[in-house]
């Protein structure tokens, strides 16, 4: 007798009545059980319960009851059950109250702390009664496993149309579905055109953001399709942004490609749900070409293979970046050797051209701390770039002939499969012919028909075969010639392909990715390069380091000391002729000139010219003139006819001259009767001798060699007369 559990204690308190619905569309269509949900409260009148005192709580009503997480009418229940205020908790099954066990036993327990009764449509419950709260227990428990089949069931159906590619999933914008549920492309064709230019440009720029900039820098829009809301199905065009365009080169449903398990969803603990997305090799069904696709598989595997190397760039292991405009070549693929980081590249232009170095500068912009090291690029560069054409060579060959074994297998495969057509049609040849031989050969009939199949399967044989044949024969041929041919010149190719200066350095990047995985740098006495090349293999090597710009710039010694010879006998304009002409550069690689070499005197501390000059005995003009008794111009004037000796000592073709120590010179005059000046030798007796051969034992300039030689007896000379060779002690 339930009627017994309910105590008068119970009715002291008042009854709870728990109203729910799963979903709204239940709410509107199942009205039915609403109704018999509230019907319940006359249960609770006819125990006893004064109407006023019975609670509903239906602020449920489509929300599932597989979670207490956003059910309030639920809340509210188990709170008032704990505070003591319920003598009777009611619901029309216990599915109502709880899909989840956990939820459910705690409701159990706290009714049977609190001494309240549990009414269902069956019966009435008194949660304190061991075996009450049993079958309760049960019950919750087979609700919750209900809820488990039903999904379950749905599951399975989903998964098995997974399974053959065909379940219904919502496509992406540019494919539809047809009325007769096969998937096509958008018959719009200005979607169309939108999706695959974006294909198109990122097959040609390898990366998403450049997509990204193509359509702001042409104004173009993205097509959106609205899935939920008033305007559902509606077209919308929208800016195109980075994460849209990078959804649909991940989404393998425009290569035509059903694909179910890209993501997998969980419950948080507040009732919410999260989604993940699952690794490429976890994904539960893939099914290639199931429909009309963008792209091909193999373009979309290419297409994920790219942006996986350009995320690299990003996220935790940064241990590479897509490859960038800028010369440096190993960029991306550079880790420090100190720390471990990750290295970047920066630029510094020298004469217009971007010279890198790259910095390891991880620590430095996460906390502040010094930069880890810097390496000098170009070294590295030169040093990787040597290495990959050294590679190239054997590798090429390798691979060539990986490849040669590869298509070899491949024919060996495809060429049992073939013959095997050929022993089926021979088979079948033979069969027919069998027939034909075992049939009575009055039954004309029966014969002829059976002939006529013979001949059939006899012609099908001929086809077969020589079409066999004909393969074989194609594939003899493409591998032979052609391939071979292409492969090989492959090598001999490839380090003209590499510096050829037309070549992008994006290009020469992307080539060098496919051979190297990494290089590591560590920038001590040398600098040490570790590679590590694709499939396993490493090298090392150590690179003098550049010389700092000052030891570049310096001239060098064996230079300075030539100069230094030369401006004994030389003036600066001088000394740039000759070391030109001896072959001789400045660290610029440029020719000598004035300036330069003065430059090189004075940063050296040579001396100059005048100063070797006059320490040597020269004198200046002035000083020649006072010694002379004459004006500086007439010091000039012998000067120019041969007379004097003169030095230049500068860039304005200044002079110093050699005093005249073993004669004097008379100076001659002007006017009607001009009087030649003239040389008088104040010979030696050693000198007199010599005299007689070469004039004052100076050697002239070859123009002034008609010039009076020798002295000339003051005042007696005429303009025409010829010069007196008696010399004065
Ligand atoms: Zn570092």
């Amino acid at each position: 007798m339930p009627e017994l559990k309910v105590t008068p204690q119970h009715l002291e308190h008042d009854a709870y009545l728990y109203i729910r619905q799963s979903t709204p569309r239940q709410v509107l269509e199942n009205t039915e059980s609403t109704q018999r949900q509230y019907a319940l409260r006359d249960r609770a009148l006819a125990l006893g319960w004064p109407l006023e005192r019975i609670h509903v709580l239906d602020c449920d009503l489509g929300k599932s009851g597989s979670q207490s997480a956003g059910r309030d009418g639920f809340q509210k229940l188990v709170s008032e059950v704990a505070l003591g205020k319920a003598g009777l908790v009611m619901g029309l099954e216990v599915s109502r109250l709880a899909r989840n066990s956990a939820d459910w036993h705690r409701l159990i327990e706290l009714c049977s702390l609190a001494g309240a009764l549990i009414l269902d449509e069956d019966g009435i419950y008194d949660p304190a009664n061991f075996n009450d709260r049993l079958l309760l227990g049960l019950k919750g428990t087979m609700s919750e496993a209900e809820l488990h089949f039903l999904k379950a069931r749905m599951r399975g159906g989903m998964i098995n149309k997974a399974r053959r590619g065909e379940l219904e999933m919502r496509p992406p914008v540019g494919l539809v579905y047809r009325d007769d549920s096969v998937l096509i492309l958008d018959p719009d064709a200005e979607v169309q055109a939108a999706i695959r230019l974006v294909f198109e440009t990122f097959d040609r720029t390898g990366s998403a953001m450049q997509t990204v900039k193509l359509f702001h820098e042409q104004g173009l829009r993205f097509p959106r399709r609205i899935r939920t809301g008033v305007s559902k199905g509606e077209l919308h065009w929208v800016r195109a942004a980075h994460p849209r365009i990078l959804q649909v080169l991940h989404n393998p449903r425009y290569a035509g490609a059903f694909v179910y398990g890209r993501v997998r969803t969980h419950r948080l603990p507040d009732g919410k749900h999260s989604t993940t997305k699952v690794p490429r090799s976890e994904w539960q069904f893939v099914i290639p070409e199931v429909h009309a696709g963008y792209i091909t598989w193999e373009q979309f595997e290419s297409n994920k293979k790219r942006l996986a190397e350009n995320a690299l760039g990003f996220g935790g292991a940064r241990k590479a970046g897509p490859v960038r405009e800028g010369p440096a070549l190993v960029q991306g693929r550079l880790i420090c050797g100190v720390c471990g980081e990750r290295m970047s590249v920066h630029y510094n232009i020298v004469h217009g051209q971007p010279v890198p170095t790259y910095v390891c500068q991880e620590a430095s912009v996460r906390s502040g701390e010094k930069v880890c090291q810097r390496v000098p690029g170009a070294v590295v560069d030169q040093a990787i770039s040597d290495l990959l054409l050294e590679l190239m060579e054997p590798m090429t060959l390798e691979v060539a002939l990986a490849v040669q074994q590869e298509v070899e297998a491949r024919i060996t495969e495809t060429d049992a499969l073939r013959r095997k057509h050929v022993e089926r049609a021979q088979y079948e040849a033979e069969l027919a012919r069998r027939r034909y031989m075992k049939v009575d050969p009055d039954n004309r009939l029966v014969a002829d028909s059976l002939e006529a199949e013979w001949n059939n399967k006899l012609r099908i044989l001929g086809e077969t075969q020589a079409e066999y044949e004909q393969q074989i024969h194609k594939q003899r041929l493409l591998i032979d010639s052609q391939t071979r041919r292409q492969l090989i010149s492959l090598a001999a190719e490839f380090p003209r392909i590499w510096n050829d200066p037309s070549v992008e350095h994006r290009e020469r990047k992307r080539i060098l990715r496919l051979l190297i995985e990494d290089v590591t740098l560590i920038n001590a006495e040398m600098i040490q390069v570790h590679v590590r090349l694709r499939g396993g293999a490493t090298r090392t090597f150590r690179l003098a380091k550049p010389l700092p710009i000052a030891q570049i710039r310096k001239t060098k010694p064996e230079v300075v000391a030539e100069i230094d010879a030369l401006l004994h006998r030389y003036c600066d304009r001088e000394v740039a002729e000759v070391l030109n002409r001896q072959g001789r550069r400045t660290w610029q690689n440029e020719p000598f000139n004035l300036k330069k070499i003065a430059h090189i005197r004075q940063a050296f501390h040579l001396k100059c010219r005048y100063d070797r000059l006059r320490a040597r005995g020269l004198l200046t003009a002035k000083e020649m003139s006072v010694r002379h008794g004459v004006t500086t111009t007439t010091i000039n004037a012998w000067a120019r006819e041969g007379r004097l000796r003169k030095h230049p000592y500068d860039n304005a073709w200044r002079c110093l001259y050699e005093p005249l120590e073993e004669h004097a010179i008379v100076k001659g005059h002007g006017g009607r009767r001009p009087i030649q000046p003239t040389d008088i030798h104040r010979c030696t007796r050693e000198t007199r001798c010599s005299m007689k051969r070469t004039p004052c034992g100076r050697d002239r300039r070859p123009g002034r060699a008609t010039r009076p030689r020798h002295s000339e007896r003051a005042g007696r000379g005429t303009a025409d007369s010829k010069p007196d060779r008696r010399c004065r002690a």
